[in-house]
């Protein structure tokens, strides 16, 4: 990390728009979101160097982008520093286990990626000037006692529960953030995102979504944790990227929800994806994890009036299309 009394005089004026350089470094970028990123940063023109130490991620998910002039992969850990040579216009801060499965076998990675990490990445967006956005989530909320959230809500989290690894980093790094901006004149954004699905996430990543659709496609019980009750709204990962760039390009410091309000139970989720793959599956519930939140649902009405952004894929259509993707994967692997 940099000495922060030394950083005061680092600090370089804040690229406009139009001078800022058409380079953004991508922590986590051979990820689920940040692969997506990756390439829609690269179809706008921006070239991309991805830092990635494949904790969670894979050079799968990247492999169709390393043919392109602009891309550049580093494997290197952003909880132990960031070296990027050349100018940078953009730094998104995307490195993190993000999967309650991962992040619970992961609790010091995962605490030590929003904590250092996030001064790495920091400090890379200060040394260069640059425009920095950071991937924070709805977890900040918790579980939450206002419905649905507005980026006001406080949140009700349990520092010392399992998802307190996860929850804690990401308080922790909002807090970072917005003190670099204060102290530095950072140029730097929040985008609280909620649950996005899509393409490339590991049918094996735990999530409801990949869990769901695997198991229907396996003709497996589906495994609804709970009574399936408990809510979430989900977002197909083209409109969760549409939106995490247009706040990026923005001059907007958030914190905002990117997410779609588009909410449901987890059981009729469960139902939805028997019905969608035409599968046999039963649904069978097992127990419940600890201090799962109840219901989670964003306000968005700032992004759409900052931003003029809202979802444009209905939860079917997405729905639809991950299941393609998770059929292909199958055939493939077969
Ligand atoms: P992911 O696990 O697919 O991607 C995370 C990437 O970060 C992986 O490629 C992993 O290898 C990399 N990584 C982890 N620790 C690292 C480290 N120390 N150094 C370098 N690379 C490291 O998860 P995702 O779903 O794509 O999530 C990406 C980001 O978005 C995370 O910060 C997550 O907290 C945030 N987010 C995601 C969602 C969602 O629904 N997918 C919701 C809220 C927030
Ligand atoms: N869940 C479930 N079955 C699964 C995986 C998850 O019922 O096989 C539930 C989980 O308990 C939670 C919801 O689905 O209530 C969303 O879980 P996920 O891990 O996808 O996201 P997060 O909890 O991080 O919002």
């Amino acid at each position: 990390m940099t000495d922060h009394h030394e950083l005061h005089a680092l600090v370089e004026a804040p690229a406009t728009e139009d001078a800022r350089p058409q380079r953004a470094v991508v922590t986590g970028g051979a990820g689920f979101l940040g692969s997506h990123l990756c390439e829609h940063l690269l179809g706008r023109g921006i070239d991309v160097v991805c830092v990635d130490n494949f904790l969670t991620g894979s050079r799968a998910n990247i492999a169709h982008l390393l043919d392109h002039d602009g891309f550049t992969v580093m494997q290197a850990d952003v909880s132990h520093g960031i070296t990027v040579p050349g100018p940078v216009g953009y730094v998104l801060h995307f490195a993190s286990p993000a999967s309650p499965v991962d992040y619970l076998k992961l609790p010091i990675e995962t605490l030590s990626v929003g904590s250092r990490g996030t001064f790495h990445a920091l400090d890379l967006a200060v040394h260069k000037g640059a425009r920095f956005l950071l991937a924070s989530t709805s977890e900040v909320y918790g579980d939450p006692s206002v419905h649905p959230q507005p980026e006001s809500y406080w949140g009700n989290v349990n520092p010392v529960g399992p998802r307190g690894v996860y929850d804690e980093a990401k308080r922790f790094s909002e807090a970072l953030t917005t003190a670099y901006r204060a102290t530095y004149g950072l140029d730097a954004a929040i985008a609280r995102i909620f649950n996005t699905y899509g393409p490339r996430m590991r049918p094996d990543d735990g999530r409801a979504i990949p869990n769901f659709i695997s198991q229907a496609l396996r003709g497996e019980s589906l495994t609804v944790f709970g009574d399936g009750l408990q809510t979430r709204s989900i977002c197909y990962v083209d409109d969760e990227v549409d939106g995490l760039v247009a706040l990026l390009t923005s001059g907007h410091p958030g914190p905002m929800n990117i997410g779609n309000p588009d909410e449901i139970s987890m059981l009729d989720l469960a139902r939805k994806i028997i019905d969608l793959t035409g599968s046999e599956s039963e649904i069978t519930f097992d127990p419940r994890p600890v201090d799962d939140p109840q219901i989670r649902q964003p306000d968005i009405a700032l992004a759409s009036r900052e931003l003029g952004w809202k979802p444009q894929h209905s939860m079917t259509e997405g729905l639809q299309r991950t299941v393609d993707y998770f059929r292909a994967l199958d055939e493939s692997s077969a």
